[in-house]
């Protein structure tokens, strides 16, 4: 279902990309039935009933809230909302398709004329949404684990809700779409219309060509896998052009542990699908839902609000809006903390102590890390004790405030540093007499000493400086 329209001239090659995009929306139950859509329930071939077996006499029923989702989504791509909606029958045999036809939308999509902006190497492409539309995914085949040239089913995917996103053919390279899924990514993201955890949750399928005529690569499950399978199209079609051979019409098959497309059959034509209206199901009017939905404020508004809001820095808020849940930390941090150091804690040393353990900001007491900021922002705490107290609290899961007291990392005064800083000298005679003949690197020795006997609470520089003092003011005291 794509026309190509526009040209992009690039290495003397006119490449021309459309999207195709799946996505599983995250609701308790099917599209058309009761059945769980079952998180973590693994058990093949449970979650079925008449309706999603496609049992003769069976009637679907639209779930609400899939409607619902979306709506928000096509309000996040900036689409037109259509207010009489229908469904439609696409007919095709697939053993993963008990009923042969599956239940879409083929001219009343629920959503269409949208557009995303974004950035790719720092200048803006806009890319535009033609339609968003719902339809109910087929159940699965399973390859792996069984017997030679035997495939198995399970319908357990089968009427989960999924809302079918296709771009006009506006990219010109695999990174732009690379990009740009990206950045749709974290929209479903913060709609929480999706678990982007499950496998399959995104499913792409591309749309290439160089020459006119395009090969369409179905069913891609990773953004990475996208960029991938264009690159290699690319190639391929170049070498085909090169050669003075044809680019056949056809749908070709991503292999992505080999890194390679390989051709699946001849591109069905839209006729091949015979749509027709689904009867069993009414006409829905959109308008009552769609005036009472809300989205939230989407990941790029909030990008620039931080930045003017709080004044950090574009990279900081890059970071801290990358996720919703990372925002919305960092918003109630900012509550009682200086939003800069707040900023400076979240985006870099937080982020990247859960990222090293591959744990979720969600896990993370709002509270606890307040506290722990507080004891810095009052001078009660070094930022090296922080990050101490920060690590051993992740790894143990305590809170850091309850590491900070039993290992006493709470900053000593002044006097506390002259205290040690005698005991270190009275203790250490041998080099104290190296630094007054001459060897340096005695005083390191002895800064050593002092931050071993302070826990490293204090500042080494401050040690250094108060240990050359005393040993001079003695030396002096001596000499008189
Ligand atoms: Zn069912
Ligand atoms: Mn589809």
């Amino acid at each position: 279902m794509i026309f190509y329209t526009k040209s992009n001239m690039e290495d003397g090659y006119d490449v021309t990309i459309g999207l195709e995009i799946h996505v599983q929306l995250d609701t308790d139950t099917k599209l058309f039935c009761g059945c769980s859509t079952g998180h973590g329930d693994l058990e093949p071939n449970k979650r079925v009933c008449p309706v999603c077996l496609g049992l003769p006499g069976s009637l679907p029923v639209v779930n609400e809230k899939a409607i619902e989702y979306a709506i928000e989504v096509g309000k996040a791509l900036n689409c037109d909302i259509t207010e009489n909606t229908k469904f439609d029958r696409k007919n095709y045999f697939y053993p993963d398709l008990p009923k042969n036809f599956q239940i879409t939308q083929y001219n009343k999509p629920i959503a269409r004329e949208g557009k995303i902006t974004f950035e790719v190497k720092g200048e803006k492409k806009n890319v535009r949404i033609r339609r968003a539309h719902l339809e109910e995914d087929p159940g699965s085949l399973v390859h792996k684990g069984t017997k030679e040239g035997k495939v198995l089913i399970d319908y357990n995917r089968s009427g989960v809700p999924l809302v079918e996103i296709v771009t006009e053919p506006d990219f010109s390279a695999p990174k732009e779409a690379r990009k740009f899924l990206d950045k749709l990514r974290e929209r479903l993201e913060y709609l929480d219309v999706f678990d982007p955890e499950r496998d399959g949750a995104l499913r792409v399928d591309v749309n290439i060509s160089l020459s006119g005529k395009r090969a369409e690569v179905k069913n891609i499950g990773s953004v990475k896998g996208v960029e991938k399978a264009l690159s290699y199209e690319i190639a391929r079609q170049k070498n085909l052009i090169k050669r003075g051979s044809e680019i056949e019409r056809e749908t070709r098959h991503y292999d992505e542990e080999n890194n390679i497309t390989t051709s699946l059959r001849e591109k069905e034509q839209e006729h091949d699908y015979r749509y027709f209206a689904e009867a069993d199901l009414p006409n829905i009017n959109t308008k009552s839902i769609t005036n009472t939905v809300e989205i939230p404020e989407l990941p790029e508004e909030r990008r620039v609000r931080f930045i003017e809001e709080y004044g950090i820095s574009r990279e900081e808020a890059e970071k801290l809006t990358s996720q919703k849940s990372i925002a919305d930390f960092y918003e109630k941090i900012s509550k009682d903390i200086d939003p800069k150091v707040a900023s400076t804690w979240v985006a870099d040393e937080l982020l990247r102590e859960l990222n090293y353990r591959d744990m979720s900001i969600k896990e993370i007491s709002s509270g606890d890390f307040i506290q722990l900021l507080e004891l810095i922002q009052k001078n009660k705490l070094t930022d090296r004790s922080a990050v101490k107290a920060l690590r051993k609290a992740l790894d143990n899961n305590i809170s850091p405030i309850e590491v900070v007291e039993s290992e006493k990392l709470r900053k000593k005064g002044g006097d506390t540093i002259e205290r040690v800083v005698s005991e270190v000298l009275e203790e250490n005679k041998d080099a104290v007499d190296d630094y007054m003949n001459g060897e340096n690197q005695a005083i390191n020795y002895l800064v050593g000493q002092v931050m071993e006997k302070t826990g490293g609470s204090v500042d080494p520089s401050k040690v250094n400086e108060t240990l050359r003092k005393e040993i001079e003011s003695s030396a002096q005291k001596k000499g008189t």
